[in-house]
């Protein structure tokens, strides 16, 4: 049975209408005033409308805007009764959003016929519109899953790869025998293709469902070229390849776009060159363009002089699991470009290949860069400005003493030990706490007996109280000494979840032996520049 309204100020027709529907089985809840057809349609929305074009002492268009903005959510039709086809307000009333119209003096069976349309019309809408939602609920429902799971993984892969680490930070490489050295770099090599490969994966599956993180801010294009070569250039000391940057000025001092994707798309070019590539060179040119129809874009593009890509094969080289023949051999998955594709339509650009098999490949991206009105720009920009401290990983020496307090707030007993053991052998006071509640009391005390913890590293998901907790504990009661978040979680919402309940950075395990050393050392000791840089960065 369909709800049904008419709004008619004749009685004759209005009387008519009514029957006659009323006959086909409609409900029909007839009304002559403004307010109580207003207020009807906002109370039980009816499936379809009849409202009258001349409405006496009434605007019919604004009404008509009342109803539908009324029957929004029950994607109600409205139909205009009408004494002719030329009415001017008609036209106003189909231009605003009126579906349909029946002519006076009314045929019953036209108007019978337009009424079912009308509800037909609504209920597949309506059916559209559920479906819809299901799909979106579905794809956000399949996104946590999956991040789910990218976190459940990253915690073994967090024990599996720092322990690497460790037999090969601290072990003696020079005394070692080779098997257990090439063991050791083995179980290295397929943890981090396979913490790739799953990060990849994640980032494909989000990015398919609409759901992939993008933080856009302002962010200096230098330092992201330098962080990512300074994540590539022991792989390209290694086969010995030189690995070049030019800067092709005017260079902007800062853009707008989301720079670890950015370096996300640049580190993905270069360690492919770089592994692509046996002989010659590989470098990276950045430049920017202007344009008056999409605005100001930067250019990046990695050349190398590598294997090349045969030119039938390079037009699948962006989809999912592409890799060639040659990828088998060097042992990846085919995931990397695929992922960098969909992040550089994300920060509004493209990414392109030309490639000639034997002679070596060249990949582009464009990516928007932001309004630059008033940013500075700079011709030149030297070696020095590139071999400068990265502001990922500063330049102090892993080998330097940590002198500090850290409180470990970690209950993965695995995940303690590992990170006890890298903070103590490099000197550092550690002190363990199992959840978020007696870190924070261990904090407190430790603060009030002037014994204070120099940094707090904590995990998120911790039992009786979790991270995000415990921190907004401590700054309620006043502790403004550094606290970073260090989780298996990764996702812009979860970084952002973190700062704003409290932590000063956030950092996603797992977490490498250099980079957990320099992390502490940049939040307890005295802040020079190159830490000032590294805290903009991280957090
Ligand atoms: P992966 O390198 O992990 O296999 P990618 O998606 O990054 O995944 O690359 C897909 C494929 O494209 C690679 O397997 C390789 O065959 C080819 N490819 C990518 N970059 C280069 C390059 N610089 N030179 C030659 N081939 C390349």
């Amino acid at each position: 049975m369909h709800e049904f309204s008419v709004s008619s100020q004749c009685r004759q027709t209005g009387e008519l209408v009514a029957e006659s529907l009323k006959l086909d089985g409609y409900d029909v809840y007839r009304t002559t005033t403004q307010a109580d057809g207003i207020a009807a349609a906002t109370s039980n929305p009816p499936d379809v409308i009849l409202l009258e074009c001349s409405l006496p002492g009434a605007d019919s268009t604004d009404l008509l805007l009342k109803l539908k903005a009324a029957t929004k959510e029950w994607d109600t039709n409205i139909v205009m009764l009408t004494e002719s086809q030329r009415d001017d307000k008609l036209v106003l009333a189909l231009e605003f959003g009126a579906t349909d119209f029946v002519s006076k003096p009314v045929s019953v069976p036209v108007l019978r016929a337009r009424v079912r349309h009308a509800v037909r019309v609504r209920n597949s809408r309506r059916r559209l519109r559920e479906d819809k939602e299901m799909a979106e609920h579905a794809t956000a429902q399949n996104a946590a899953f999956l991040t789910k799971i990218g976190q459940e993984i990253r915690t073994p892969m967090t024990a599996i790869l720092g322990f690497a680490d460790v037999l090969d930070v601290y072990g003696d490489r020079a005394k070692a025998p080779l098997h257990r050295l090439e063991s050791i770099d083995t179980i290295k090599r397929h943890s981090e293709c396979l913490l790739s490969m799953v990060n990849d994966l994640l980032d494909l599956a989000n990015a398919s469902g609409g759901t992939l993180d993008i933080a856009r801010r302002r962010c200096s294009v230098l330092d992201v070229v330098r962080d990512a070569i300074s994540l590539v250039s022991s792989d390209a000391a290694r086969k010995h390849l030189p690995l070049k940057a030019v800067f092709d000025g005017p260079i902007p001092e800062s853009v707008h776009t989301d720079p670890d994707r950015l370096r996300q798309i640049i580190l993905n070019f270069l360690s492919n060159a770089i592994k692509y590539t046996d002989r010659g060179n590989v470098s990276i040119s950045v430049s920017t363009l202007q344009s008056d129809v999409d605005g100001p874009r930067m250019r990046f593009q990695v050349t190398d002089t590598g294997i090349g890509i045969a030119s039938k094969e390079q037009k699948d080289i962006f989809q999912p699991f592409s890799h060639l023949s040659p990828g088998r051999k060097y042992g990846h998955t085919g995931l990397g470009l695929s992922v960098s594709k969909q992040i550089a339509e994300l920060l509004g650009g493209t990414i392109s290949v030309s490639s000639e098999l034997g002679h070596g490949s060249s990949f582009t991206l464009t990516i928007a860069a932001g309004a630059l009105e008033g940013v500075r720009m700079f011709g030149n920009v030297t070696k020095e400005d590139l071999t400068g401290a990265s502001s990922l990983f500063p330049l102090s020496s892993p080998s330097d003493a940590l002198n500090c307090r850290v409180l470990l707030a970690e209950d993965s007993p695995d995940t303690q030990r590992l990170l006890d053991f890298m903070l103590s052998k490099q000197g550092a006071d550690v002190v363990v706490a199992d959840n978020g509640e007696v870190a924070a009391k261990l904090a407190m005390a430790a603060r009030d007996e002037q014994r204070p913890f120099d940094v707090i590293l904590m995990d998120i998901d911790m039992p009786i109280m979790d991270g995000n907790v415990a921190v907004a504990t401590l700054r309620e009661a006043g502790y403004d000494l550094p606290v970073i978040a260090l989780t298996a979680r990764s996702s812009e919402t979860d970084r952002r979840g973190c700062l704003d309940a409290g932590f000063d950075a956030f950092v996603s395990k797992p977490v490498f032996h250099k980079q957990l050393i320099e992390l502490v050392r940049a939040f307890s000791e005295p802040k020079s520049a190159a830490n000032e840089s590294t805290m903009s960065e991280t957090t």
